[in-house]
């Protein structure tokens, strides 16, 4: 039992601390309800009495922080209470019901979307328990964005007081906020709230370089400020004489952004040389740029420091000029020039516009802002995998972006490293799903070439063209990697499911077993045996791998599993059967236009048949197609090593063919890699006569690798071949060379 004396001076800071609140909120939005306010901070009040915090102060006193800074913020009053009430259904009485009656059905829900954040499963890992507080938060921001930035102000305030936890405790509550809720107020704009989050966890997460780098800064400050006092009185003249009106500001720089610095330039603290920066705010864009001239009139920018984030803003929608300038002496420092409103939406990001507003964000930016959080709900709910989803969002996160233009000179902003297939799916899905080439500044580019700023992309589509799985190898964004992958999804289970139809009609006819007698529900019994939905997963399953079609069919039809039916001799041999599985296979991975019906086996762009790794058989050699367990149709060349191996199950044998078309590629005839080894001579001019034999033949070459050793060389070189003719065409060219032993094709690559 608290004494009198401890309970009034608890009431003492409670109510000073609610004083300075409705002070703010009555200074930020004039003319706002605050009965609403008094009477959320009475229902905590009375809820959360008693309750003390860490550091030995009441509960209220939490709350009450969270709500100053929600009404620092500009929020609205409903917003403020249920800031107020933020942790009451969590760690009190009050339940959801009682505050729906108090304070209405938006209050209600905001308390309880910030409750259900909080409530995490313990049980799972510390990664997974982090990937689902992401989950929730950002599902929470699509209902009402308001249950964030009370969540991100909850944390600055418990960050603010992380010094009363145990440090076990400080260190992974630190690591969570720069893992999670600084990169999170970084994407909604939110710098102020960002910055204040990450230097409270630097501190923390690395106590080390935290101290060294405050050291020093402490040690730089006296003459920084100096000289920052001076600089600023200079630029203020300087500008007056240009007729620019701007207000400037200096300040040094966070600790955080320093300490990121460094690691990025790998240099040691004590040569921290752009702590200091000074910032310009004029009244138009016209007098930002005017500025910029003037700063580079007077001191020498840094080459490659200059950064126009108005007219290309940055993802977050951050604008501002950036540059960085050396003064006599070789001190730098950065410049960062912006108007008034850019400098609020800095700041404050999607905050900045609750002014005016209650509920949902309508602007423009707002709503541009919102387009990322419901691009990444979209995603998120194809993704199983809890380490997955964070690897993925963590891209999203810390978009390190790459500024590229359509042939129009349209903006597309991707991150780094991102390829020609993100350029196409941030276009157009259906643009990414047809791409087949891409010209970067009027060059044809593989698929997986890396985008640079400044590159002018031009993506070449065909009609019916399908991606690629080998296109989830290289794509940088997430939203590209889950369209591709839900494609895929769809598209393998389609054909799976067709496949495995066909599989058990092969093995019915095969053993006599008529079909057309077997309900489908006895499918469907089988399919829950498996633990599967029904007929459709059992077939896919038999079409994927991962059942037999002779097992399946064993449980399905009982006189088949007792022996009494002999199979039939292997004439009806698929090959000669246009409604069997060959005519199936060919159908759905080729011949779709009736011709003579081959497959088309691309090895790149289907996903179901694949050229098998162990032969790499090309165009025009005989071949042999095997389902494989999980991975779809191999193709085997006919005469590889590993084609008998696979007579142990000959029900998965099927005949393939080469299509007559070739596969279109960026505009060329398709072709494979094919290695080829060449002993010879070790002699001057070798090499280039080699090249020159291939190159004459419009041959392109990927690789090539020499060993020499005793007046011998071994030259391996990868070429792109389009058939067996154009192979033995090359080989024999090289046979002719002078000094060439032998000639011979690695099947392996
Ligand atoms: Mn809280």
């Amino acid at each position: 039992m608290a004494t009198l004396r401890q309970q009034i001076a608890t009431n003492v800071l409670t109510v000073t601390k609610f004083r300075d609140l409705q002070k703010t909120v009555a200074a930020n939005r004039p003319g706002d309800d605050l009965a609403i306010i008094k009477k959320a901070y009475e229902y905590a009040q009375a809820h959360h009495t008693g309750q003390t915090r860490a550091s030995g102060e009441p509960f209220l006193i939490h709350p009450l922080e969270v709500a100053q800074v929600l009404a620092e913020m500009k929020l609205d009053s409903g917003a403020i209470a249920a800031g107020l009430l933020h942790d009451a259904i969590e760690d009190t009485e009050a339940t959801r019901e009682d505050i729906k009656k108090e304070f209405g059905e938006q209050v209600a829900n905001i308390v309880e979307g910030v409750t259900k954040i909080d409530k995490i499963d313990v049980a799972t890992s510390k990664e997974e328990r982090q990937a689902e507080n992401v989950r929730k938060m950002i599902l929470a921001m699509v209902d009402d964005i308001r249950v964030v930035l009370i969540k991100l102000a909850d944390r600055l305030h418990n960050m603010r007081t992380l010094e009363h936890l145990e440090p076990q405790k400080q260190k992974q509550i630190a690591q969570e906020t720069l893992d999670i809720y600084a990169p999170i107020a970084h994407r909604l704009g939110m710098g102020k709230v960002r910055g204040e989050l990450e230097d409270l966890a630097f501190r923390y997460t690395d106590p080390i370089a935290y101290e060294q780098i405050r050291a020093a800064v402490e040690a730089r400050r006296k003459s920084g400020e100096d000289f920052l006092n001076k600089t600023v009185k200079f630029i203020q003249g300087k500008l007056k004489e240009n007729g620019v009106d701007a207000k400037i500001e200096y300040r040094i720089k966070r600790l955080y952004s320093i300490h990121q610095k460094l690691l990025k330039q790998r240099i040691p603290v004590d040569q921290v040389y752009d702590l200091l920066a000074i910032r310009i705010i004029t009244k138009s864009v016209k007098d930002c740029y005017s500025a910029l001239g003037a700063i580079h009139g007077l001191w020498r920018p840094v080459p490659g420091r200059i950064k126009d984030f108005i007219a290309m803003p940055r993802p977050n929608l951050y604008q501002s000029l950036h540059t960085t300038v050396i003064v006599e002496g070789g001190m730098q420092f950065e410049v960062q020039i912006r108007t008034e409103e850019m400098h609020k939406m800095a700041e404050e990001g999607i905050a900045a516009h609750w002014k005016y507003k209650h509920g949902g964000p309508v602007s423009a930016k707002d709503e541009q802002r919102l387009a990322w959080l419901r691009q990444v709900v979209e995603w998120q709910q194809d993704v199983q995998d809890p380490s997955e989803f964070l690897s993925t969002l963590k891209v999203d996160l810390y978009p390190e972006e790459v500024y590229t233009f359509t042939p129009k000179g349209k903006v597309v902003i991707l991150s780094r490293d991102a390829t020609p297939v993100d350029f196409a799916y941030t276009i157009h899905t259906e643009v990414g799903h047809t791409c087949v080439g891409a010209k970067v500044n009027g060059r044809i580019v593989p698929l997986r070439h890396r985008l640079q700023n400044g590159d002018v992309v031009e993506i070449m589509t065909q009609a019916g063209h399908t991606p690629s799985r080998d296109w989830l190898g290289f794509v940088k964004s997430s939203r590209s990697r889950n369209k591709i992958k839900h494609w895929l999804n769809v598209h393998q289970r389609e054909r799976a499911i067709e496949i495995g139809k066909k599989l058990i009609e092969k093995e019915a006819r095969k053993y006599r077993v008529a079909l057309k007698n077997i309900a489908d529900k006895e499918f469907d019994r089988v399919a829950t045996e498996y633990g599967l939905a029904g007929m459709p997963d059992l077939y896919a399953g038999i079409g994927y791998g991962k059942f037999s079609a002779r097992q399946v069919l064993a449980r399905v039809a009982p006189d088949f599993a007792s022996g009494d039916v002999q199979p039939q001799p292997e004439s009806d041999d698929v090959r000669d059967k246009p409604g069997g599985l060959a005519g199936v296979i060919k159908r759905v991975f080729g011949g779709a236009s009736g011709d003579s019906g081959s497959i088309q086996v691309t090895g790149h762009n289907e996903l179901l048949v694949y050229r098998a790794r162990c032969c790499n058989p090309i165009r025009g050699e005989d071949i042999v197609g095997y389902i494989t367990r999980g991975k779809g149709v191999a193709v085997h060349s006919a005469a590889c090593s590993n084609v008998t191996n696979l007579l142990y199950e000959p029900e998965r044998k099927i005949a393939v063919e080469w299509s007559k078309k070739a596969e279109p590629k960026a505009g060329k005839p398709g072709t494979y890699p094919v290695k080829i080894t060449v002993a010879c001579d070790d002699r001057a001019g070798m090499l280039k006569q080699l090249t020159a034999v291939i190159s004459d033949d419009n041959t392109n070459i990927r690789n090539i690798e020499t060993r020499t050793g005793d007046g011998n060389a071994t030259i391996d070189v990868v070429v792109d071949i389009e058939d067996m003719k154009h192979l033995e065409r090359i080989t024999t060219g090289i046979r002719k060379i002078a000094g060439v032993r032998e000639v011979q094709r690695v099947k392996k690559l």
